[in-house]
């Protein structure tokens, strides 16, 4: 695979957020750039604008003044599509219209070279439809960066149907010379990120929309026991709950409306009202003057058990055996058993797929953590017939393994199993359904979403067949089809195979 040489110019046409950052990366890389818009005075704003933050670089030493000098020497706004003529590869970051889009590379296609590579960055656009447009298809790609483009190492290389290989590979070549952590994907709907990254979102806002937790206590369950770096309550307010929510309607609608993606009603009144996030000042959250952000609800300290019974193996959770042994409680092992913590007269079993009652009177739930010796806070879900003494045992057996407890209502799934097992499962649907590579799935969940690790390494960590009949329990417990797991997490759950 062989990059695009660095003598060679790139052009972008967009010179709003996205065309900026990706004429930086080009420039910083060592093309020459040509910036292009339509609005008269963005191309010199936008190269102003870069020009600007290159400056701000070498003021802080990230870039040396040679450098800035030599790169900015190399970027100039072009007046005229016209003037494109020589660029090499072009990237196209205008307007999210499919109409505009095919207009603008059909007028290109009559200006470039024949070997001239093209390359959309749209987010939501099938790319074999902008391509539609054109006579020459085959060396037309998508190049999906994220924002901001200099920061964020993730691109999705994304072919078309009527992609050639060649320029795939020289797309992703280029990316990865870029500095880049390319992937590579189909043209489906949100490609790898928008499309698995989903439930991240919409399992939290069902959560706080059924009732069982509020907003801070989800995003710090899913922070300090999930691993996860923000809360999607929080995270959706610094995106934009205007933008965040044309993503996953955009997926939805592109699904025919698979009930795997339909889109939160509370997300749609924050939209429609305007709390749009941090950017008007209330979201999810409140901001600016009026911040006062909630914290979790957290319970009070309890005292810690002095021993327990652990039945069977705790599976996905067994660290905690060790951790309860290390905080001094006496833990008597029983071989048999379904996977339990029995204290006096409660029984905790790690979230299932179903609710906390349909297992016993007595029975709590506690949720899924990434490393429960890392964790700081857990959720515990109890039946309701639990009394408060015996949430209070739950509790201080937690406490004392030094974690904080949100106790929230009794709900299949909990909150961050229900929220890892929707990403095991959209990502095993998209390995199926061969949209990318196993590796490369969990290679842009990490690099382009920051997840703390891939959903497939996740689900292999669980086992496929753990998931899969997490899934089954979690679809009998809400039917509709949200949840049923997927077809390749089924069969290797039934194999004992690895989904990574
Ligand atoms: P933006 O509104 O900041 O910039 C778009 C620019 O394109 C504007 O300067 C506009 O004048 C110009 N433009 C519009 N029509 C044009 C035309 N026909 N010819 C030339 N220039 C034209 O938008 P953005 O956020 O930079 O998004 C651009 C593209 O990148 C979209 O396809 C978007 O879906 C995609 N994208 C955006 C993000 C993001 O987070 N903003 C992330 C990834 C991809």
């Amino acid at each position: 695979m062989i990059a695009l040489d660095r003598t060679r110019t790139v052009a972008v046409i967009g010179a709003g957020t996205m065309g900026q950052g990706i004429a930086q990366v080009a420039l910083v890389a060592g093309h020459r750039v040509r910036l292009y818009d339509a609005a008269p005075g963005s191309a010199e704003r936008g190269a102003a604008a870069v020009a600007a933050r290159l400056a701000r670089l070498a003021e802080k030493g990230r870039m040396d003044a040679a450098e800035r000098d030599a790169a900015l020497a190399r970027l100039a706004p072009a007046g005229a599509l016209g003037e494109l003529a020589d660029a090499a590869l072009v990237i196209e970051a205008i307007i999210e219209d499919l109409p505009a889009k095919q207009r603008l590379f059909a007028e290109l296609e009559d200006v470039v070279d024949d070997a001239c590579l093209l390359a959309t960055n749209t987010s939501s656009l099938s790319v074999t439809a902008v391509a539609g447009a054109l006579r020459r298809p085959g060396r037309f790609v998508g190049l999906h960066f994220f924002n901001p483009a200099p920061l964020l190492p993730l691109v999705e290389v994304v072919s078309a149907a009527t992609t050639d290989e060649d320029a795939a590979d020289t797309a992703y070549a280029t990316a990865a010379a870029w500095g880049k952590s390319p992937v590579r994907c189909t043209d489906t709907p949100g490609f790898i990120v928008n499309r698995v990254a989903r439930p991240f979102y919409a399992e939290a806002f069902r959560l706080h929309e059924e009732g069982v937790a509020d907003p801070a206590t989800i995003d710090a369950v899913l922070r300090e026991c999930g691993g996860f770096a923000m809360g999607p309550f929080e995270l959706t307010d610094l995106i934009g709950q205007d933008v965040n929510e044309a993503v996953t309607r955009s997926v939805w609608e592109s699904f025919f409306h698979d009930p795997k993606f339909t889109p939160s009603l509370a997300q749609r009144r924050l939209v429609e009202s305007g709390l749009l996030g941090r950017k008007s000042g209330r979201g999810w959250f409140r901001y600016g003057d009026e911040q006062d952000r909630p914290l979790p609800a957290t319970a009070p300290p309890a005292p810690a058990p002095e021993w327990v019974t652990v039945s069977g193996d705790l599976g996905p959770a067994e660290e905690l055996v060790a951790l309860m042994e290390e905080a001094g409680i006496a833990v008597e092992r029983e071989e048999d058993g379904v996977g339990a913590i029995v204290l006096d007269d409660v029984t905790l079993f790690l979230a299932q797929g179903g609710y906390a009652f349909e297992y016993g009177d007595n029975v709590i739930h506690y949720d899924l953590a990434l490393d429960y010796r890392a964790a700081t806070r857990i959720a515990l879900a109890p039946a309701d017939t639990v009394d408060p003494e015996g949430v209070r045992a739950a509790v201080g057996l937690f406490r004392a393994l030094g974690k904080q407890v949100s106790v929230i209502e009794d709900v299949p799934g909990m909150i961050v199993a229900r929220t890892v097992a929707m990403l095991v499962d959209l990502a095993a649907d998209a390995v199926a359904k061969g949209v990318a590579s196993p590796a490369d799935i969990d290679t842009a969940m990490r690099r382009g979403v920051n997840y703390p690790i891939g959903p497939l390494e996740w689900g292999d960590r669980l086992s496929a067949d753990w998931v899969s009949v997490f899934l089954s329990e979690l679809h009998d417990a809400c039917p509709g089809g949200r949840y049923a797991p997927s077809a390749l997490l089924r069969r290797r759950g039934a194999s004992e195979g690895k989904l990574l």
